[in-house]
């Protein structure tokens, strides 16, 4: 079966792709080699929408199955923010060092249980008709630090502690936040759903 990772995020990319190898009889692409594909734009107010219509889309489009990521950090301190918005919180262009440094500053004031936050991370699975196959979520609660720390990973990394470490997830190795990771998590469900059908 061919399936194509519906992202062009080189850190989802290798992350997934890891999980998805493990299949027998499937051979795994990413948006990275379909250079001509455009993303549409991520208009949900949910991840499970973004998921979904991006799952679909890249379904439709290449006419393959397609496995589609949507996630982001919650805050629920500052009213769930960044949420759907994580990777513009900043403004639409914004980079992730950017979103980091506007995150530390709306959290300035706030200690203890109050920086607690969770990643969350929905699949989408996409027929190549564009049918929704299945979907699963996966989440990794923890604190925000006071500061970065580390210079592994994207996005939030370098200011997340999942509960039980020490260490940001910018900290971690790679393999350890990958086998730990809410997108680990909604992987493994998915993974148990795929092996099983
Ligand atoms: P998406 O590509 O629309 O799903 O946006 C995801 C955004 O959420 C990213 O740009 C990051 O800012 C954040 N994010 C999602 N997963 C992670 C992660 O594993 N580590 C750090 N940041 C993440």
């Amino acid at each position: 079966m061919r399936v194509v990772i519906a992202t062009q995020n080189r850190h989802k990319v290798r992350e997934l792709r890891a999980y998805l190898c493990k299949i027998k009889n499937f051979d795994v692409f990413s948006l990275l080699d379909f250079s001509s594909y455009q993303s549409p734009q991520e208009t949900g107010a949910t991840f499970e929408e973004n998921a979904i219509y991006k799952a679909a889309h890249a379904a439709r489009s290449l006419n393959i199955w397609a496995l589609a990521d949507d996630s982001g950090l919650v805050v629920p301190a500052i009213g769930g923010a960044p949420g759907v918005f994580s990777a513009r919180f900043a403004g639409p262009q914004a980079t992730d060092k950017e979103n980091r440094k506007k995150l530390l500053q709306t959290m300035q004031g706030l200690d203890g249980l109050e920086r607690s936050a969770y990643f969350t991370c929905v699949l989408a699975l996409a027929r190549p008709d564009g049918q929704i196959q299945y979907c699963v979520t996966g989440s990794c609660e923890g604190l925000i630090a006071h500061e970065e720390k580390g210079r592994e990973g994207f996005g939030y990394d370098s200011v997340f502690v999942k509960h039980g470490y020490h260490q940001t997830f910018g900290e971690l190795d790679e393999s350890v936040k990958n086998r730990i990771s809410h997108r680990a998590k909604a992987l493994s469900k998915m993974l148990l759903y795929l092996e099983s059908s």
